[in-house]
């Protein structure tokens, strides 16, 4: 299911050409984005880069400077938030704290006037959603940190809005329940059938739950991709550097032809060779990034078919449990580069340990040709 792939897909939220000033500040500048039903996807960036701004004025609580933000088609200029078939969850939560469980998910119903026997079974499902039945009658007080923060997600799913607006939802969770609340969100969502939008400034969070991932910087989308494309095929250096480890090499292309760029990488202290198809002159100012995971390394010489070779010695190994990044500063260079240790030959007779000199290599199609 990949509607964004559908160009006669009608988008469910439509921004186009969204500006947002505070004052002479641009929070917000000249975003256009299509978001589509049953898509979940997340507005990743550093602090202070637009995206909160972002979801807020398709909630309604901020109105675009200029631009235009739509809903199945609709104008949502001057409609007011609470007339939005859209909710936000918000990272404090915001629960009542002298209401139970059951209060606090039914508080919004209530305000809507919907008559009580409706309302009571509507809370009891919501609270079957997020598996806290047992906890109807308990205040907020008298939970954890990961059942408040289901509470707060039932409560805002309780009104089964058309969009759910999860602004930083999972930062008050420890690193273990952040996990396991990624895949509930995505079960979730799946089997509600909703829209989910998600800002986080986590990169792995982002490429965990998400269909779609928008790189926010300075106000600007840098890229809309699928969290593979962002990994493999970042449009740019801040995109390339902002998720996962990446090694990059400066340098200056020599020639470019038949899908094969050569460039020159003084602070390598080598030449390398790339598929790219890209329309390069050669003196272009480029960088090639390569992914840690992409880059073989050995103790013995590379086999003779090898590209890239490089020589270096392994500076510092660092050992996170799920795979080991080994840090190897490349020879008469000041240059490190990061190389996954699930990546040495098998043919190894002993692991590769601190100040081993070893030899470094990767394909011409591991690398990702990226523009100064
Ligand atoms: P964070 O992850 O820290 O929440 P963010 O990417 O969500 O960051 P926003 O909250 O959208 O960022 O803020 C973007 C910029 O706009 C920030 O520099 C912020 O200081 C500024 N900003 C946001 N709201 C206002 C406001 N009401 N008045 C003035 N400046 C604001």
């Amino acid at each position: 299911f990949a509607p964004w792939l559908d160009p006669s897909a009608v988008p469910l939220i439509r921004f186009e050409n969204v500006v947002k000033r505070f004052g002479d500040f641009t929070a917000v500048d000249d975003v256009s984005l299509d978001i589509h039903e049953r898509e979940f996807f997340a507005l990743l960036g550093p602090s202070g880069c637009g995206k909160t701004t972002l979801m807020r004025m398709l909630a309604g609580f901020e109105a675009p400077t200029s631009g235009r933000i739509t809903l199945a088609g609709k104008d949502l200029a001057g409609v007011p938030p609470y007339r939005r078939p859209v909710n936000m969850m918000f990272q404090s939560y915001a629960l009542f704290p002298h209401m139970t469980v059951a209060q606090n998910i039914a508080f919004g119903l209530k305000q809507d006037g919907m008559p009580k026997p409706e309302m009571e079974a509507r809370v009891t499902e919501m609270l079957r959603l997020v598996k806290l039945e047992p906890f109807a009658s308990r205040k907020p007080h008298q939970l954890s940190g990961g059942q408040r923060q289901r509470v707060a997600l039932a409560r805002s799913l309780a009104k089964k809005p058309k969009v759910l607006l999860l602004d930083e939802p999972l930062g008050a969770l420890d690193k273990k329940l952040r996990e396991e609340t990624q895949f509930e969100l995505m079960d979730l969502q799946q089997d509600l059938g909703l829209t989910f939008l998600i800002v986080t400034h986590d990169q792995e969070e982002a490429m965990t739950v998400a269909d779609r991932i928008a790189v926010m910087n300075h106000g600007k989308l840098v890229q809309v991709a699928t969290p593979g494309e962002i990994y493999e095929q970042p449009n740019c250096r801040y995109v390339a550097d902002f998720i996962g480890d990446i090694n990059l090499f400066e340098g200056t292309v020599t020639s470019a032809q038949g899908g094969l760029v050569r460039l020159k990488s003084p602070e390598a202290g080598a030449e390398f060779v790339t598929a790219s198809e890209a329309a390069l002159q050669p003196g272009a100012e480029v960088a090639l990034a390569v992914r840690p995971e992409k880059m073989r390394v050995s103790l013995e010489p590379p086999p003779a078919e090898a590209t890239n070779p490089l020589r270096g010695e392994v500076w510092d190994i660092a050992y996170l449990g799920d795979w080991t990044v080994l840090l190897i500063k490349v020879e008469g260079t000041e240059k490190i580069v990061r190389v996954s240790r699930a990546n040495v030959t098998r043919s190894e007779a002993r692991p590769i340990g601190w100040d081993d000199k070893v030899f470094l290599w990767f394909a011409p199609d591991a690398g990702v040709l990226l523009k100064s």
